[in-house]
């Protein structure tokens, strides 16, 4: 048997057997097939699972994302349910309660999906790509360290610091893109450098 494959589903299943077997034992063979009836068209069947990682902080709970509609189809896929990953050794398919909400933020009138810029003197804010907001960070990036790189300090000792720009970076990470942008961020001579975990 093929325990990764079959965690889940094994539950899911067992869960209607035995509630169906043992209204059977009762005498309740009608109700073992109503009750059968019943938990087929449950909410998760022929949905699509997706393994993800919580969004929130840096324990970086392992998480299930169901989703209905086929995107071979054309359909768009639309998230209906999310819970704990019972195969992921960080949370063991557990979710504290802001994970365990985490459908809602999907949904939020108020979530964040693409870049957003207010312009000098404008009191709203507007869409832009991702290329144009990539291109203005970094033209922002360039302009402030050649304008305040310090490259010796006043005892003439290279420091190669650059103090007047900060890196906030996201916790929903695998280790190799922490590696990654720490080595990126520290090679520019930042200093000020910390994670969303810590907000
Ligand atoms: S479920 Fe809770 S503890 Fe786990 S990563 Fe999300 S916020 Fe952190």
């Amino acid at each position: 048997m093929n325990m990764e494959l079959s965690r889940r589903a094994f539950l899911r299943t067992s869960g209607a057997g035995l509630a169906g077997t043992t209204l059977g034992a009762m005498g309740f063979g009608e109700a073992e097939a109503a009750t059968a009836a019943y938990i087929k068209p449950f909410h998760l069947a022929n949905t699509t699972e997706t393994r993800n990682t919580c969004t929130y902080c840096s324990v970086a709970c392992g998480i299930i994302i169901y989703s209905k509609g086929d995107l071979k189809k054309g359909e768009k896929a639309e998230i209906v349910h999310i819970e704990g990953d019972a195969d992921h050794p960080t949370n063991r398919g557990t979710l504290c309660p802001k994970g365990a909400a985490l459908r809602d933020i999907v949904h939020s009138a108020q979530r964040l999906q693409y870049p957003m810029l207010r312009k000098a003197g404008s009191d709203s804010f507007e869409r832009i790509s991702w290329d144009v907001a990539l291109d203005k960070i970094a033209r922002a990036m360039k302009d402030d360290r050649d304008a305040n790189f310090i490259a010796k300090n006043a005892d003439g000792t290279t420091v190669n610091r650059w103090l007047s720009t900060g890196f906030l970076a996201a916790s929903a990470t695998t280790n190799e893109t922490a590696f990654a942008t720490y080595k990126v961020v520290r090679s520019t001579g930042m200093l000020a450098f910390d994670n969303q975990a810590r907000v």
